[in-house]
């Protein structure tokens, strides 16, 4: 197992003995005298799916872009699948798809003759267009749309098509701009299933507002604030951090706070409403010792959980400076 060291964050990553796909180191993007990327470094192994959270202007689309090839960097350095993005742009592009936030379609086209066109433009060999056009349909649930045009597509197929493009020359790296803006709940949920089974064989890195989409469909996730990386986990670890070290006990009759504390592990007992107690620890969950004592002193066990903070929270913790209009969109 190889362990990564995130300097911006402390943060150490583990990969399984992946493959790298994308490497950025130290970068930076100024627009005009205005930092909009501040030495942000990250890593993607094969078979990851990584949310990009943050609020509005945090710096999520530059950095998608940056990485995506569109944008320059004004420093720093990223690798696709160990080709230098910056030297050799075109062969480092081959393995990269791409959906930005305004998927490039052309509405006036049919399904089938805008993933041909697109084809070409990923310099797929004519040999190869329509095996590679067919097997994108077939991923992205797209068989029976091949004849219709774009334009009368609803938006979630329309979205379909657009994550249809980015794969078409099967990249190592798919790069996703807020790719469920927009769409209703059903389209929501087979997008993300798209999206988990396309993370299988690629390197997934999504952007996203919507938390419960980064729970439901990433390994990894990091948020980003005011150009900087303040937070780089995987999906285990932050399930571990949100489960905290804090349980919730309700009894019928009045538990005795002192019992409690004299238990291994309790630091602290305090009232979280009548009946309520909420039993700070440290070290291994102590929600057994807790119970047997429920039990013995016949205080009637009506609950007994860990608090989760949500992830939410997390998120509002580490980008509270922001003004509340970015708050504001967290869904
Ligand atoms: P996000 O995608 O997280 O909403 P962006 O990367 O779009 O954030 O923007 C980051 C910051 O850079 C914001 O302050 C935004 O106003 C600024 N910015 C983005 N694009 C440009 C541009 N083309 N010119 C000047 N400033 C820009």
């Amino acid at each position: 197992m190889e362990f990564l060291a995130f300097p911006d964050t402390g943060q150490i990553i583990e990969h399984m003995d992946a493959k790298i796909l994308i490497s950025a180191e130290h970068l930076h993007r100024y627009y005009g005298h205005h930092c909009a990327v501040q030495d942000v470094s990250f890593q993607l192994a094969q078979g990851e799916v990584l949310g990009f959270l943050g609020p509005n202007g945090a710096g999520k689309s530059t950095t998608m872009r940056m990485i995506a090839g569109t944008l320059a960097p004004s420093g720093g350095r990223i690798t696709i699948n160990g080709t230098d993005l910056l030297d050799q742009p075109r062969r480092a592009k081959a393995d990269i798809g791409y959906l930005p936030e305004q998927p490039p379609l052309y509405r006036e086209l049919t399904v089938d003759e805008y993933l041909h066109y697109c084809a070409r433009l990923h310099r797929l060999a004519r040999a190869e267009r329509g095996r590679a056009v067919a097997r994108a349909k077939e991923r992205c649930g797209l068989d029976d749309a091949g004849r219709r045009l774009i334009g009368t597509l609803s938006k979630g197929y329309q979205q379909r098509v657009g994550i249809a493009q980015a794969i078409l020359h099967d990249p190592a790296v798919v790069i996703l701009d807020e790719p469920t803006v927009g769409l209703d709940p059903i389209q929501i949920r087979d997008i993300r299933g798209l999206i988990r089974e396309l993370g299988e064989r690629h390197g997934i890195i999504l952007s996203t507002h919507i938390l419960p989409e980064v729970q439901a469909t990433c390994t990894r996730v990091q948020i980003i604030n005011q150009g900087r990386l303040v937070f780089a986990e995987s999906m285990d670890r932050l399930q571990q951090r949100l489960a905290g070290n804090t349980l919730l006990l309700e009894t019928r009759e009045p538990a005795d706070a002192d019992a409690l504390r004299t238990l291994p592990g309790i630091t602290t007992v305090e009232s979280a409403g009548p009946n309520r107690l909420r039993l700070v620890f440290e070290g291994d969950n102590p929600a057994d010792r807790v119970a047997a004592l429920v039990h013995d002193k016949q205080w009637g066990l009506r609950e007994l959980a860990l608090d989760r903070r949500s992830l939410e929270q997390v998120f509002v913790d580490l980008t509270c400076s922001e003004p509340p209009a970015g708050a504001e969109e967290v869904a």
